[in-house]
């Protein structure tokens, strides 16, 4: 069992944006389908420590989640925060700091995704794909176990759309 979500709950003040939702993963890829608003950024984002559960447990990798479960977690939530006046490189050495992980994965993450050959182009200047690519690349550096990707595809042409696709 690597995600398991017990009568989780969230509430917005009056607005009960989730009621109830269970769920149990074991590993494998997964999509998570509903209507605008129907809760999955709140579902995700609680995965990720961003909002807390107004009720409701997770378990992560067979444990409570807790905030040192986030080494294990990379994630891509909606549009990637990224540093406009840093090149996909520095980009990614800030966050190999940020995780202590040594600076050798940043070319494997660039390879993975695609860019590494943007040298001195700075993200600010990036394409909507290949910010979302970067994005990506973040979420991938900590060789997580659990890789989270919201509306990965967001504002992506069909090209781009699918080969995020075969990327994932
Ligand atoms: P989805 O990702 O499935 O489109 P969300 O999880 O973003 O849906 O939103 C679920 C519900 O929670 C919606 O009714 C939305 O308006 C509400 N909601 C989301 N974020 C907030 C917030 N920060 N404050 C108040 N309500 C919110
Ligand atoms: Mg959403």
């Amino acid at each position: 069992m690597l995600l398991k979500i017990n009568n989780l709950q969230k509430h917005y003040r009056k607005n009960i944006a989730l009621h109830n939702i269970s769920l149990t993963l074991t590993p494998g890829i997964y999509g998570l389908v509903g209507p605008n608003g129907a809760g999955k950024s709140t579902i995700l984002k609680m995965l990720v420590g961003l909002l807390h559960p107004t009720s409701g447990s997770i378990l992560f990798d067979n444990g409570q989640w807790k905030r040192s479960s986030l080494s294990q977690i990379g994630a891509l939530i909606e549009a990637p925060a990224l540093y406009g006046n840093l090149t996909a490189r520095e980009n990614l050495l800030v966050h190999t700091k940020l995780l202590g992980i040594p600076d050798t994965r940043i070319d494997e993450v660039l390879q993975i995704v695609d860019l590494k050959d943007t040298g001195k182009k700075r993200a600010s200047q990036f394409s909507l794909g290949m910010k979302q690519r970067l994005g990506i690349a973040i979420a991938l550096l900590n060789n997580p176990k659990l890789l989270i990707l919201d509306e990965p595809t967001n504002g992506l042409d069909p090209f781009g759309i699918q080969e995020l696709r075969e990327l994932i």
